[in-house]
């Protein structure tokens, strides 16, 4: 592959961790209950060993030297980074306030470190509601962060839930997209999940978070936050396959179920309010789907480093076959316009175009991101 390349490439779902979080992650997974979600996927991270594993680990804590050769190598331009899932999700409320807070400086200093190459979602605590939103003001104010990163529930609740609106109500006011990474299901949805580990990236983590967005929507979230942005992986994690359904099925028994009536149709929402991206679904007939289900302005590049092979998601794009277009909004305009990422070379006839930081063609302001 060479490099420079015909598009400029921007990879919106790339992980990255701090020593301090990876120890406190790793401990965790030590000690926690064999039940709680993602203890299953990180013990077998830390305990294993196998070339594969060894380099996760590596790449995971690395943010100045492999990565950037691995970009470079790839043609990829920039990263976007997040703090592993699950996050500080699954540490106690004041830990997880405080290594948050952490991993987002050092997340700053990278950025500054190395300009133009990286950007980044700024790892929360949802357990503390109020400390999120603040440490979200904090983030997108003084650090310049482009959006939110959230690993889906926490302790198995969902960000619907009331006690979590001041989340919702400081992203959408700031215009920071809140990307919904997957982990793996609450503990009261994943015992049928166990058996054969489909509880992780086979399944389970499509069925949490698409689960997570569609209580999103069905909650009556985005017609209270009307302007939040989510952003969702891996194509969607199954949404825009079943949109048909899930708007023919939601005013059936509705009232029966007590499901909040809504402005619009379920499929309005998720197009309106949601953006989706190619993470470990480097497979060109869905893209083509997606592109017709929910639009190409709704799409962007991710390769979800270092757990899936970077040369192999640059490749599925470049080869696709979709108009030119659609590539270059999926591989970076898209990406500068929902996160605010700086055209490359400063403003161009793309930025001008642009109706503000967190503007999108339809004029909507605000999208959240969800994702593994
Ligand atoms: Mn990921």
């Amino acid at each position: 592959m060479s490099y420079p390349s015909p598009y400029r490439r921007i990879a919106t779902e790339e992980a990255f961790s701090v020593p301090e979080v990876y120890q406190a992650l790793r401990e965790w997974a030590a000690t926690a209950d064999p039940a709680e979600p993602d203890r299953d996927f990180w013990d077998f991270v830390f305990t294993q060993d196998s070339p594969g594993l060894r380099r996760v680990r590596r790449q995971l804590l690395d943010l100045d030297g492999e990565r950037l050769e691995v970009m470079d190598a790839n043609g990829v331009d920039v990263h976007l980074l997040s703090l592993t899932a699950p996050g500080v999700q699954t540490f106690p409320a004041a830990a997880a306030v405080s290594l948050a807070r952490l991993a987002n400086d050092r997340l700053a200093s990278v950025i500054a470190r190395h300009r133009g190459r990286f950007a980044g979602l700024a790892a929360v605590a949802p357990q503390d509601p109020p400390a999120a939103a603040a440490e979200i003001s904090r983030c997108v104010t003084e650090l310049g962060l482009n959006g939110v990163v959230i690993n889906s529930h926490t302790g198995g609740e969902y960000l619907d839930e009331e006690r979590f609106w001041p989340i919702l109500e400081a992203a959408e006011a700031l215009g920071a997209p809140i990307y919904i990474h997957p982990r793996s299901p609450a503990a009261s949805m994943a015992a049928a999940f166990r058996k054969y580990g489909l509880e992780t990236g086979i399944w389970g983590f499509a069925a949490e978070t698409g689960l997570h967005a569609l209580r999103l929507i069905c909650g009556g979230v985005f017609d209270r936050f009307p302007g939040l942005r989510i952003v969702l992986g891996h194509l969607g994690e199954g949404l825009p396959y079943w949109l048909y359904r899930i708007d023919y099925m939601h005013p059936v028994r509705a009232s029966y179920h007590q499901r909040p009536s809504l402005s619009l149709k379920p499929s309005e929402y998720l197009k309106r309010n949601f953006a989706i991206t190619t993470s470990g679904m480097n497979w060109a007939p869905v893209l083509r789907f997606c592109i017709e289900a929910v639009g190409a302005d709704n799409i962007m590049f991710a390769i979800d480093y270092p757990y899936q092979v970077t040369e192999d998601a640059v490749r599925f794009l470049d080869e696709a076959e979709i108009p030119e277009g659609d590539k270059r909004k999926i591989y970076h305009v898209n990406a500068e316009r929902i996160f605010g990422i700086p055209p490359a070379g400063g403003p161009g006839p793309e930025a001008t175009a642009l109706c503000g930081r967190w503007g999108s063609p339809g004029g909507v302001r605000g999208r959240l991101v969800l994702t593994f």
